[in-house]
């Protein structure tokens, strides 16, 4: 976790994981909450101990989750007999999602955005190409639609794709070779609402085509993502 601090919304996918992999008996929240400490290894203040409580922080999250219903109340999970149980919802979540947290983190995006993105009333979610091993197939399919989509998107009638920092064209550059020679950027995790009719052109709104130079210089700085202003700008300073 980049901030050190873990939040009630972190806890969901590993916890549905935890889900998964108990499926027939279930866990309760002792067992959910060891589960949880060996697999996000809380630490700094998440390891405070509470006044007059034997336990930390880290232990009052996960028990929110319960007290807060927050799993219930989207249909993930259910409490019954002092155990969590998944739900179909709470497993077509899993196989939506699974593995694109850590992915997004990665790829440097706050937890706002991240907490925007990941919602179950979400159909399609899409990440960058190598940012995750995690990510289930129907995700990797579905990223690569996009990816696919957005090429021909950004692409001239000749086919030619220029960085939207630097305006590089791999053509141009480099001769035919380097035809359509660009990296499609996601400058917000993009998530599209199952609903919408034609996710495809929704989710390209966020996207952006960079060169590789362009595309490693935004992912550069650890934790962050340089927005294409900032690009720009850095390049007309340079
Ligand atoms: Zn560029
Ligand atoms: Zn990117």
């Amino acid at each position: 976790m980049a901030s050190g601090l873990i939040t009630e919304s972190d806890l969901v996918l590993p916890t549905l994981r935890a889900l998964v992999k108990n499926a027939d008996a279930g866990v309760s929240t002792t067992e959910l909450q060891l589960l949880l400490r060996e697999e996000m290894k809380p630490q700094g203040e998440d390891l405070a101990l509470l006044e007059g409580r034997g336990d930390d922080k880290f232990s009052q999250k996960v028990r929110n989750l319960k007290s807060h219903d927050r799993l219930e109340r989207d249909g993930l999970a259910d409490f019954a007999d002092g155990r969590y149980h998944l739900t179909p919802a709470g497993k077509s979540f899993i196989e939506k999602f699974g593995g694109i947290d850590e992915s997004y983190s990665a790829q440097g995006f706050p937890e706002n955005d991240k907490k925007e993105a990941l919602r179950p009333e979400f159909e399609y979610t899409f990440i960058e190409e190598g940012s995750s091993s995690h990510v289930s197939r129907t995700v990797r399919q579905r990223s690569k639609r996009l990816r696919e989509y957005a090429l021909k998107f950004f692409a001239d009638k000749d086919g030619r794709i220029s960085c939207e920092g630097c305006g590089f064209e791999g053509s141009t550059a480099y001769g035919k070779v380097a035809l359509g020679l660009i990296e499609i950027h996601h400058k917000k995790p993009v998530a599209v609402h199952g609903t919408s009719k034609k996710p495809l052109k929704e989710a390209i709104k966020d996207l952006s085509p960079l060169c590789p130079t362009c595309h490693r210089l935004v992912h550069f700085k650890k934790g962050t993502v340089m927005s294409i202003e900032e690009l720009k700008k850095t390049i007309a300073d340079a």
